[in-house]
């Protein structure tokens, strides 16, 4: 399948759009931001390039008035995203060269790239980038941004359609290893936007400077299982204390996401201050908002019996 960041003339704004890309899900100060992406430097909201007719990105400011619009995480790693046009003077001006070129990408379906800042209590200003987008509607009020998925495909116009759950990587060998870091990255911003930063198990999640600390995304089905990391269905957000114990099959979930934890006499003595116990036998606390984002369901079996094959 063609990239459509091919569809890009101008050698420059490709590179440009390929960097973003290559962030995605990841969270960074705007200085650093600034070192790599042409005009971040100056220019807040729509980015627009002297010449272009399109925008290059877009740059959400945790000050803008409709900064807080949620991201909504499909399973395939896309997002939606709403966006509010340009104003002067308060009052939206969709002749606006900025408001224009997004008119224009809008058109021809060209990316753009999108960052939308933390609120970080004191902290410096961090900039999550979402990737990259397209932008697949105008209501008059707002531009409705659609994320590409987390193997660079356009978002399907029709948002009500999840695809079946797909478990097992297909073409592995024929990808670099620069995009497997970029898919990894992308899955793990993905799930961990899924269960907003906390773990699954325990509910826990820090945050240091607009940074989550200590949750890792995990593989339902092994990545050395061929297990799929391009759909968020077969991830789940955990701390590293209970991924470790997920990854040595001392606990997992079953089909109505209740806890299930090892027989295995010593480990349950030597967990007795752990949360794990007191959570066993009830459903995971903390779960994705959306049905569709949940685990699936066939990658929850693959576990269990993954499990109970490492309880002999
Ligand atoms: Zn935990």
């Amino acid at each position: 399948m063609e990239d459509p960041l091919e569809r890009i003339r101008n050698p420059d704004l490709r590179q440009v759009l390929r960097r973003i890309r290559e962030r995605t899900g990841q969270l960074e100060l705007s200085s650093r931001i600034q070192q790599n992406i042409q005009g971040f430097r100056t220019q807040k909201g729509i980015y627009k390039p002297a010449g272009e007719e399109h925008a290059l990105w877009i740059r959400q400011t945790s000050r803008g008035i409709y900064s807080d619009e949620p991201i909504r995480t499909f399973p395939d790693g896309s997002w939606s995203y709403r966006y509010r046009p340009e104003a002067k003077g308060g009052i939206t001006d969709m002749n606006l060269p900025t408001n224009r070129a997004l008119l224009k990408s809008k058109e021809d379906r060209t990316p753009v790239g999108v960052f939308v800042q933390r609120s970080v209590p004191g902290s410096e200003r961090i900039y999550e980038i979402l990737g990259l987008a397209y932008i697949t509607d105008f209501d008059g009020n707002y531009f409705t941004l659609q994320g590409e998925s987390i193997d660079n495909v356009e978002p399907s116009q029709n948002r009500d359609h999840i695809p079946e759950f797909q478990p097992f990587e297909i073409d592995q060998q024929k990808r670099t290893s620069i995009t497997r870091a970029v898919r990894e990255m992308a899955f793990t911003a993905g799930v961990r936007r899924l269960y907003h930063e906390r773990c699954s198990l325990c509910d826990l999640g820090y945050s240091f400077r607009g940074k989550p600390i200590g949750v890792e995304a995990a593989h339902i089905i092994p990545v050395e299982d061929r297990g799929t990391s391009a759909d968020l269905r077969n991830g789940i957000l955990l701390c590293r204390n209970h991924h470790s114990l997920f990854d040595s099959y001392l606990w997992t979930f079953d089909e109505d996401y209740k806890v299930t934890v090892t027989e295995d006499r010593d480990f349950r003595k030597s967990a007795e201050k752990n949360h794990i116990l007191a959570i066993e036998g009830k459903k995971l606390p903390n779960l994705p908002e959306y049905s569709y984002d949940l685990p699936a369901q066939r990658a929850i079996r693959y576990r269990m019996e993954k499990f109970y094959s490492n309880q002999k």
